[in-house]
């Protein structure tokens, strides 16, 4: 499957170490002149992966859980229903929801390289580019699961979605019990980046 590797905004796993080394040579640098302040870059970085990016795809998962014909839009279309709220752009051009039920976990990965939902998750988590977690999802998914705290049943069918540079990934997680009557804020709050990937359940408030 093509990954759009001419693409030089694509966070690339493949590419040899040099690039992350002259980063963090840059980096020393920069420290040592006084030019930039490493615990700054340190929330800077937070801020994109952990707070402003999953927002994104958390309303949209709030959403999906609150209104049936949202949701429904959402399954069949969900590149035109996200762009619809604003959600659109590099790397989340060909955007795919799936949805966990009873008796299905879905989870997402990209076994070549990094490709990942930037419109709706920000930028992706180091484990997720990591060898490690590219390679043992595949082959076994439930046991990086578990490692990832999510005890499935036996029974759960796990699908494991590979994204490519055409197709990123929207995990739609289970509704937790007892959140009726919540509104799309506070449900917001309950669903996490790693539920998003699969990797996670929603919070139970
Ligand atoms: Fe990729």
């Amino acid at each position: 499957m093509p990954h759009d590797h001419s693409d030089h905004d694509h966070p690339h796993a493949l590419l040899p170490p040099d690039p992350a080394l002259r980063i963090k040579a840059l980096e020393t640098l920069l420290t040592q002149k006084g030019l930039i302040d490493p615990a700054a870059l340190d929330v800077i970085i937070d801020t994109y992966e952990n707070k402003i990016g999953p927002r994104n795809g958390a309303r949209v998962v709030a959403r999906a859980w609150a209104d049936q014909e949202f949701r429904s839009a959402l399954l069949a279309d969900a590149t035109a229903t996200v762009a619809d709220m604003g959600f659109f752009g590099r790397q989340g051009e060909h955007m795919v929801a799936v949805e966990n039920a009873d008796g299905v976990h879905n989870i997402v990965v990209c076994t070549l390289c990094s490709c990942y939902p930037w419109p709706l998750l920000g930028i992706p988590p180091g484990w997720y580019k990591s060898d490690a977690y590219r390679a043992r999802v595949v082959r076994e998914p439930r046991k990086v699961l578990a490692e990832f705290g999510v005890a499935l049943p036996k029974d759960t069918a796990v699908r494991v979605w590979d994204s490519t540079a055409e197709v990123r990934y929207l995990v739609i997680p289970e509704r937790p019990a007892g959140t009726d009557g919540m509104d799309e804020e506070a449900l917001m709050a309950l669903v996490t980046r790693d539920s998003m990937i699969g990797t996670g359940l929603a919070r139970v408030p």
